[in-house]
């Protein structure tokens, strides 16, 4: 099974994310998590990335498209991926129904998680994440039991620089014009779920679950 998470920032694509890939068994595909990946590298690709993730704008199509392209092409995605925060653009879209054809993969869902615009506000201003595993916590909604510690894995927790209030209000402003138009780009292809991401995460995990299965039963 293959899928696409979307969602406006701050919704719990990642969080959703990060368990439904442990209960479907699909390799996390996270473009935001590959830019700060490259950004701690210090490569030139995290470097460029940076310089629009701090602004809050967009990386450019084809920076983004050619690092899922090779992603993608990995033979570890032969047995499902879960797509989180790609594709963000039509152009994004577009360019990856080319590769799933070249691939021979087929998207199953497109399952977007929607929340108000001050609830993401509090969500992302609260949201803190591990520097060393990149597991997400909230201060208040998802705190971790030792304060600034990762449950996980002993590592400190961070506060992401594009989590503030001014970034955050520009990232919501490029959601509504850039990525929103995709919503009818797979409602056309009869793909896409729209799930109330205001509940609990367990709520919400269950409702995607229970989605996933039928078309799982289904194919
Ligand atoms: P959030 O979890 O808040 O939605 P992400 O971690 O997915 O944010 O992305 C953080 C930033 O990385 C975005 O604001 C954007 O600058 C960049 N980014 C991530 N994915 C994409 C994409 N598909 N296209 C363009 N830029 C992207
Ligand atoms: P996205 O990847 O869509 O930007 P995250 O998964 O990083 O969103 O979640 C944003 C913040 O909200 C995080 O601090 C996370 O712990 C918290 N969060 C996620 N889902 C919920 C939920 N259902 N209820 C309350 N807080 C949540
Ligand atoms: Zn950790």
């Amino acid at each position: 099974m293959n899928i696409i998470v979307m969602g406006p920032p701050g919704a719990g694509k990642g969080t959703q994310a990060e368990r439904l890939v442990k209960e479907f068994s699909l390799v996390h595909i996270s473009t935001g998590d590959m830019f700060r990946s490259a950004i701690k590298e210090g490569t030139e690709m995290g470097r460029k990335a940076k310089e629009y993730m701090d602004k809050g704008a967009l990386v450019p199509d084809e920076i983004v498209v050619g690092i899922v392209k090779e992603r993608l092409s990995k033979p570890d995605c032969a047995g499902g991926v879960l797509l989180d925060g790609f594709p963000r653009t039509i152009q994004q879209a577009e360019a990856l129904d080319e590769v799933l054809q070249d691939l021979n993969i087929t998207i199953n869902a497109v399952v977007s998680v929607d929340v108000e615009e001050d609830e993401l506000l509090n969500r992302l201003t609260g949201r803190r994440v591990c520097r060393n595993c990149g597991t997400t916590y909230h201060i208040k909604f998802n705190p971790p039991k030792v304060r600034n510690i990762c449950d996980h894995c002993g590592g400190e927790l961070y506060q992401r620089d594009d989590d503030t209030v001014e970034t955050v209000k520009e990232r919501l402003k490029v959601y509504k014009k850039q990525t929103m138009p995709i919503i009818d780009y797979y409602q056309r292809k009869g793909l896409f779920l729209s799930v109330d991401g205001a509940r609990s995460i367990d709520d919400v995990f269950a409702d995607i679950s229970d989605h996933l299965e039928k078309i799982k039963g289904r194919g």
